[in-house]
């Protein structure tokens, strides 16, 4: 198979993943870092375009330096893609620092004798620093479930396989100038070497970006944008499965605002919906971090404390009660303080989320028959529980 053929393949390989990362990057605004990746494999085909330019060139000097600046844009751009994809700050100190070196090697590299192993070793070194580094980037972010593992151990195949570029080439032997590389046996190794990885890397980052639309997308799916909590949907999704996970002391609170018509009415709906943000933020601030805080309903919440005793549920629900009764809501732009109403609900044996719904809203419907601005419990099966902290 000639290198020619191989590097067509190199040349369309590159422009699909360019253009399936230009997709991604026009189609999902939420995928950052597609774009940086569409550019740094468009810039692959100029690569592998220059590569064939190279064979008709008197003199190779300049094509070849442009060859090894451009494939070290490329990995450039790839980094900052993977960097932003991974919610980091691209490292610009080293990335900077690899290029001064890099540039100032250049006079060096091309005129060290044209396949000697201190020329071949210096070519790679900035590549192997450039994938080095984006597989540092992904393991410094934090995450590692099995696709961004994966895609660490392909940044350090890639970066092993260019410092086993320098011995592949002198076990086998390359060519002595730059026009006879493509005809070689080192090269077809070079070339096809380069190009599984870096297919390899495409199509796990691919997936990556995939994986973390969909969680995005479910996230969006079971999130309120006004209170910025669970939804209805969210709120059953995951008090269900914390219930499931054996929460046999979990509360449940059910808080709606009193008169919330009336801050309407008087207000503006603009208004309405500043309070409603401003209460889900008390119910977040005040719970525990294993809450699971919901809005729903219109002004309803619901708050499920998985590992909590009823009184622990019932100083929650006083706390934020006291807090929410005393609170100045700038949003309304005036002196006044509004009030909510709560039930709380210990789950009795393996209650569902349904009948332990059920049993908070009834000891919700008592508060606001008692007179609203208060904390009632249900207990076991009395349809009459204490008041607590009644205005
Ligand atoms: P109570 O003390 O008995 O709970 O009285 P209330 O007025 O709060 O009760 P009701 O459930 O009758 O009214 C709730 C009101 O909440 C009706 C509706 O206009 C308003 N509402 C529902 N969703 C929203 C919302 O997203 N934004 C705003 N601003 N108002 C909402
Ligand atoms: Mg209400
Ligand atoms: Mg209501």
């Amino acid at each position: 198979m000639s290198i020619a053929f191989v590097l067509g393949i190199n040349m369309s390989v590159a422009g699909v993943f360019a253009v399936a990362f230009a997709v991604v990057a026009a189609t999902n605004r939420t995928a950052r870092g597609a774009r940086w990746l569409a550019a740094g494999y468009g810039l692959g085909i100029v690569n592998v375009g220059l590569e064939f330019l190279l064979t008709w060139q008197v003199d190779p000097t300049p094509i070849g330096i442009g060859i090894f600046l451009v494939f070290l844009l490329a990995l450039s751009f790839a980094l900052v893609g993977v960097a932003r994809h991974y919610c980091t700050a691209p490292p610009w100190v080293a990335m900077a620092a690899i290029w001064v070196l890099t540039i100032l090697a250049v006079p060096a590299i091309f005129s060290l004798a044209y396949g000697s192993m201190p020329r071949l070793i210096l070519y790679q070194l900035p590549y192997f620093a450039m994938q080095l580094l984006i597989g540092i980037v992904i393991w410094r972010s934090g995450r590692r479930q099995p696709l961004d593992l994966l895609l660490i151990a392909l940044q350090l195949v890639a970066a092993t396989i260019y410092i086993a570029k320098p011995f592949i080439a002198v076990t086998i032997g390359t060519a002595s100038s730059p026009q006879g590389y493509m005809a070689t046996t080192y090269a077809a190794i070079s070339q096809s070497g380069s190009v599984v990885t870096l297919m390899a890397i495409a199509l796990v980052m691919l997936l990556i970006m995939m994986r973390d639309t969909t969680a995005e997308m479910v996230v969006r799916s079971e999130t309120d944008p006004l209170s910025s909590v669970l939804n209805r949907r969210g709120f059953e999704h995951h008090a269900e499965l914390a219930l499931l996970r054996g929460g046999e002391s979990a509360v449940l609170i059910a808080a709606d605002l009193d008169h919330f018509k009336r801050i309407n009415d008087s207000f503006g709906h603009a208004a309405g919906d500043g309070v409603i943000a401003h209460f889900a933020a008390m119910l977040v601030d005040t719970a525990p971090p294993n809450a699971i805080v919901g809005r729903i309903g219109g002004e309803e919440f619901a708050v499920l404390l998985p590992d909590a005793l009823l009184s622990d549920g019932r100083i929650y629900a006083e706390a934020v009660r006291t807090a929410f009764a005393a609170a100045q809501l700038p949003v309304l732009g005036v002196d006044r303080g509004f009030t909510a109403s709560f039930g709380v609900a210990q789950r009795a044996s393996d209650d569902s989320l349904f009948e332990l719904s059920r049993r908070a809203d009834a000891a919700l419907y008592r508060a606001k028959a008692g007179g609203r601005n208060q904390v009632r419990v249900a207990l076991g099966e009395l349809s009459s529980a204490p008041a607590m902290g009644a205005a």
